[in-house]
């Protein structure tokens, strides 16, 4: 038998691998199957992203005349439809997982003593072991971090009603996409972040973001010192002074859930150390997802699932972290994938007006393309689609960016119109640029 300890998107890919190569495989889910993903990460963001997108595009729409009035959501009702689809979608992936052969146990904590896994205090006999517990979002040690009105993106479904003066401390794509949500329903919402706002990612998407994020304020290098109230939140204090808050949004960062496995080498963000083949410090146990560290992405504990398993089922493979896409879901899809930006050559133009971006012709909110590519060869080195359908872009062209891909061709490459894509445009006028230049 086959032991999986969480059945997030890591662990559920797994087992889903092994048992179709006719392992028998048990997987032990201690609340619901899919995992943060669906449960408090990707799913509620695109759930309350969709809603505020709506809401924006009204805004638009309004503001030239074209409709009369901007709807506004009922936030309780939202999240209360958003719970009923993301049990409709947990139900899908229980019985996709099961149509497998594989055996789920629920409501158990797993565990791990070296090699021995657990299912609550019962021992399974396992001949290898995954362990894919996932993540939880960081609490940082602030003074009134307890007090009731401090949410995280696993409390969400606790916040009642929408607040007026909402404090979001973090500087990541996650304080980015709530901070849009929030703002977008009408709260009056300030970002503090300890240090760079998004940082590590392209200065144009920054720029890009903070646009978007016009209707928040945007704090940098500012620390919380205390969460202030009596009996729940009323302000946040900064070395600057006091903000009045009646909530607080955690985005600071997402830690490893390892504290059922012992046994196993850690590193210093507490997650398990794993070589490229997902195997950990101990024989037959491997690790995958965002328990073993950054970057905490969906697709790649996916794809550390099938490596892991591929590995147990004696097939060779390693994990390959060059061309990973991201994304920042605002206005638009602020998708990219820089692979090398140092010493490279690079175009940039605002996105093309087409569907989802004609209304944003007026004020300039289409987006953008660009391409960052070796200045001798060509070869692609990064690309940046923002607009709608730009994470759709961004994932094709990091695979092409795997295979070596190069603007020239892009010559040949005929699109579909009208679409928000510029990214092969720019790959067009970048080769041709190229060329003309080398040539005498
Ligand atoms: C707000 C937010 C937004 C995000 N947005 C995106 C996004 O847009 N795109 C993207 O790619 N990624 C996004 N992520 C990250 C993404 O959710 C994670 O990278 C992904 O869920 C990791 O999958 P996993 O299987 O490793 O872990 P998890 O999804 O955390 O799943 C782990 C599972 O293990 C279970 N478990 C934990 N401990 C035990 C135990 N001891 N025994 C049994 N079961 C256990 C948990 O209940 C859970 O179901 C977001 C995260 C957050 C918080």
């Amino acid at each position: 038998m086959i032991v999986i300890l969480g059945g997030g998107p890591a662990g559920r890919l797994a087992s889903i691998r092994l048992a179709s190569a006719g392992k028998q495989v048990t997987l032990i889910e201690r609340g619901g199957i899919g995992g943060q993903c669906l449960h408090s990460g990707c799913m509620p963001v695109c759930a309350l992203n969709d809603v505020a997108r709506l809401v924006h595009s009204a805004r638009e729409l309004r503001d030239l005349g074209i409709v009369d009035a901007v709807p506004a959501p009922d936030f309780p009702v939202l999240l209360s439809r958003m719970g009923e689809i993301q049990q409709k979608i947990a139900s899908i992936l229980d019985e996709e997982t099961r149509s497998f052969g594989v055996d789920i146990i629920y409501g158990k904590t797993g565990r791990l003593s070296g090699r021995v896994a657990y299912a609550g205090d019962e021992q399974l006999p396992a001949e290898a072991v995954i362990v894919s517990t996932g993540s939880r979002p960081f609490i940082p040690e602030i003074p009134g971090v307890g007090l009731p009105g401090v949410f995280t993106s696993r409390t969400l479904p606790d916040m009642k009603k929408l607040p007026a003066k909402m404090v979001i401390i973090g500087g990541s794509v996650v304080a980015a996409e709530f901070a849009y949500i929030f703002s977008t329903f009408g709260c009056d919402v300030t970002i503090l972040s300890r240090s760079t706002f998004l940082k590590d990612t392209d200065k144009h998407i920054k720029a890009l973001a903070i646009k978007e994020l016009a209707g928040a304020t945007i704090r940098e290098n500012t620390p919380v010192t205390a969460i202030g109230g009596k009996d729940r939140v009323t302000s946040v204090q900064t070395p600057e002074g006091q903000l009045e808050a009646d909530a607080v949004f955690l985005a600071a960062g997402l830690v490893p859930n390892t504290g059922s496995l012992e046994g196993l080498k850690k590193g210093l963000l507490g997650e398990i150390i794993v070589d490229n083949r997902m195997r950990t410090s101990v024989k037959d146990v491997y690790a995958c997802g965002d328990v073993a560290g950054p970057p905490y992405l969906t697709p790649v504990a996916r794809h550390q699932g099938i490596v892991a398993a591929d590995n147990i089922l004696g097939i060779p493979r390693t994990m390959d972290y060059k061309n990973i896409p991201r994304s920042i879901n605002l206005t638009h899809e602020l998708a990219y994938c820089i692979n090398k930006s140092e010493g490279m050559g690079s175009v940039a133009v605002p996105g093309p007006a087409g569907p989802g971006t004609f209304w944003s012709v007026p004020t300039g909110e289409t987006g953008l393309s660009k391409v960052i590519f070796e200045p001798e060869t060509g070869k692609l080195r990064g690309i940046c689609a923002a607009g709608p359908g730009g994470g759709l872009v961004a994932g094709y062209m990091a695979f092409l960016m795997k295979r070596h891909f190069s603007v020239h061709d892009f010559e040949e490459f005929i699109e579909v119109h009208p679409s928000t894509d510029g990214v092969y445009g720019l790959a067009k006028y970048a080769s041709s640029m190229l060329k003309k230049r080398s040539s005498p």
